[in-house]
């Protein structure tokens, strides 16, 4: 018998009722049966990105979203600005500059959130700039920038704010018209305990009013036409053939989020991470990053003489946990273990278990149960209202 368990940044484990809703038939897109729960879908969508204004659904992964984001808003020559960092953000810089687009790169060390000053600099130095582009949580490397410092700052001119939310949202605390954020990705297949597949993107009246105004080359990915189709009619429709089953396994995951209650997701998390952040260090372990941690993965450096991979592999073949290794530059320098979505505090101890077990095998001194104890001690020392979140 092999159990599988998923603890990596996505894409995560599902709740049963989900996967059970992406085994009903296939409905036909146009049909009213259909329409009706896309409508559920896009109200409810609205109350997790925090917005009043609509969001599309496009069948995408996140890149996809990323690229969509930046055909509709930008029109090839234009300057664009581009917090890096980590993959993420120098994915945002990559699909722009593969699309003719002028990318001036804001350089965060990696491991460190952004200093808003320094956009601010860079947004007085560069006027003509159109597109501010961000990550909320950066996957590769643990951080959580400080996007709601930024928004304001971009709020002051005419450039638009668009944040990669794909392992943020229903994370970390993100709040959309609050923070005046212009155009926000997510992806199914994180904190919106559904499978991959579809890239959500929740746009301002700043960002819809630009719109109009960029006339550069884009079909599928034309927000016009998917926002003609979603308002036209007493219920929204697509341009294009949705993907039906994702949609249905979004509304049952949409459903339980805001059952347990958006501001009670988000502290879930943060318990989740601080508990796997204290389990690492009373193992001795070091954290990639301890300023600004995000609360979907925990990035950790590999102990010295120990390759990340084995560690990776061994908990994979001998616990049936998948955990991941670093990204990009960081390959083979740290692992990482996400705590996102359908997630609970004995998926965490478990982990933290497993690791031990396997890092004892590696031959890596660590003490057995100590992890698992560090991470208790944050759980058995809740207040009511964490209490509440973690057992909901
Ligand atoms: N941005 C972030 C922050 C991500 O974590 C990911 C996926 N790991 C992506 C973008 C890309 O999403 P996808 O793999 O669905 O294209």
């Amino acid at each position: 018998m092999h159990k599988y368990h998923i603890m990596a940044p996505g894409p995560t484990e599902l709740p049963p009722s989900v996967l059970a809703a992406g085994g009903q038939p296939i409905l036909h897109h146009r049909s009213l049966e259909f329409r009706s729960q896309f409508a559920e879908v896009c109200e409810n969508l609205k109350h997790v990105f925090l917005t009043n204004q609509p969001v599309l659904t496009l069948s995408a992964g996140g890149t996809g979203g990323m690229e969509s984001c930046i055909v509709n808003f930008s029109d090839p020559g234009e300057t664009l600005l581009v917090i890096t960092g980590g993959v993420f953000g120098e994915r945002w810089a990559k699909i722009a500059e593969s699309l003719g687009r002028k990318v001036i790169r804001i350089d965060v060390p990696w491991g460190q959130p952004v200093d808003p000053q320094i956009v601010a600099i860079e947004l007085l130095q560069n006027p003509q700039t159109v597109l501010v582009l961000g990550t909320l949580s950066e996957t590769s490397t643990g951080v959580e920038h400080p996007i709601s410092q930024i928004a304001r700052l971009v709020a002051c001119t005419d450039a638009l704010f668009a944040v990669d939310a794909i392992s943020g949202l229903a994370v970390c605390e993100f709040r959309m018209d609050e923070w005046e954020v212009d155009v926000a990705i997510a992806g199914t297949q994180k904190g919106l305990m559904s499978p991959p597949g579809l890239s959500l993107v929740a746009l301002s009246d700043k960002a819809l009013k630009t719109l109009k105004k960029k006339n550069g080359p884009k079909f599928y990915w034309s927000y016009d036409s998917a926002l003609k189709s979603l308002m036209t009619d007493k219920y929204p429709d697509s341009p294009w053939t949705p993907n039906v089953s994702l949609i249905l396994q979004l509304r049952q995951a949409l459903t339980m989020i805001l059952d347990e209650g958006l501001e009670n997701v988000w502290i879930r998390h943060q318990l989740l991470a601080k508990a796997t952040r204290e389990g690492i260090l009373a193992m001795g372990l070091q954290l990639f990053n301890s300023n600004s941690p995000s609360a979907a993965v925990t990035v950790i450096k590999r102990p010295e003489g120990v390759e990340s991979s084995a560690i990776t592999k061994h908990m994979l073949n001998d616990w049936g946990i998948s955990i991941v290794n670093g990204q990009g530059k960081m390959k083979g320098e740290v692992f990482r273990i996400g705590h996102i979505g359908y997630c609970d505090r004995t998926d965490v101890l478990m982990t933290l278990a497993a690791l031990e077990a396997v890092l004892w095998d590696l031959h890596y001194p660590v003490i057995l149960g100590s992890g698992v104890s560090g991470a208790q001690n944050v759980f058995l020392t809740l207040k009511q209202r964490e209490i509440q979140c973690l057992t909901y």
